[in-house]
């Protein structure tokens, strides 16, 4: 089982040096993504993964950075070739998101069925949504399991939790530092969590209303001293910090794994986009 981060910068204004979040893990053929920020199907192919192995993909909420390919990631896999069926988790409203993206879609969708005889799109999606902490899949070797994590002022958010005989990789999706997410990722080899510098927030609220946006960037979403903390707590191998807030160079990578070595002594990993990590 192979874990590739995507992208790694958090929040939905673009950044230079890193794409939105996404991950993708890799397990006997099958492509497995996780969240599908803009420009995910991209940053598949910089990575060199290939998108007609597209399996399942995994919306962690509805937040634009974790959700606007969505339906952009299916499409392209379709335009390449594409042929299994994809299915498509997230909380509740997923599937009528799914069903929107089609209708949008549907002159490109018509258009190329007709000129290329490729199989019909909208049979390829699957939607599960998800409303409550469960085992969501366990096929060829692949057990998926989630939790409900805490983001305001979302009613489902989750984290995603992926086993087999290779491994166990936990994503927290965003979160604030959440007691369900430390079950979910007992004794896992990698912990992907989302991490915020609140000394730096200000670079990230530029132009905004900056008051509330760092309001709910400190209530809504963890530290990396308190993503060090849920990874001792669940006593995992490795922490990857991903979706950093800011995703700029105004925090360096010293700055993330000190923050988050506090209250961690086991393997850190600020992510780069495109790095892939090894389970154990
Ligand atoms: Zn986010
Ligand atoms: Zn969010």
């Amino acid at each position: 089982m192979r874990l590739v981060m995507l992208g790694t910068a958090g929040g939905p204004r673009p950044v230079v040096k890193r794409a939105a979040p996404a991950q993708a893990v890799l397990y006997r053929g099958e492509v497995h993504v996780i969240d599908c920020g803009n420009g995910v199907a991209r940053q598949m192919a910089m990575a060199g993964i290939s998108r007609r192995d597209l399996t399942a993909t995994y919306i962690t909420h509805h937040h634009a950075d974790h959700m606007l390919d969505l339906g952009a990631l299916p499409l392209i896999a379709w335009t390449d070739g594409c042929e299994n069926v994809i299915d498509i988790y997230g909380p509740p409203g997923t599937a009528s998101m799914t069903e929107d993206f089609l209708s949008m879609a549907w002159p490109e969708i018509e258009a190329r069925t007709a000129t290329t005889g490729r199989r019909a799109f909208p049979e390829m999606l699957r939607n599960t949504d998800v409303p409550e902490a469960r085992v969501i899949r366990d096929e060829n070797g692949l057990r998926v399991s989630t939790v409900l994590v805490d983001h305001p002022p979302f009613e489902v958010a989750l984290g995603y939790r992926f086993d087999s005989d290779e491994g166990s990789v936990v994503f927290s999706g965003d979160t604030r530092f959440s007691p369900s997410l430390v079950e979910l990722a007992r004794g896992a080899d990698v912990l992907v969590h989302e991490a915020i510098f609140p000394e730096a927030l200000a670079a990230q609220a530029e132009g905004s209303k900056a008051e509330t946006l760092i309001e709910h960037l400190t209530s809504c979403h963890t530290t990396a001293a308190d993503a060090g903390r849920a990874a001792r707590e669940a006593g995992v191998g490795t922490l990857v910090l991903s979706h950093l807030v800011p995703g700029s160079d105004v925090v360096s990578d010293e700055m993330w794994r000190e923050a988050a070595a506090s209250d961690f002594d086991g393997r850190i990993v600020v992510a780069r986009d495109l790095q892939e990590i090894g389970l154990r």
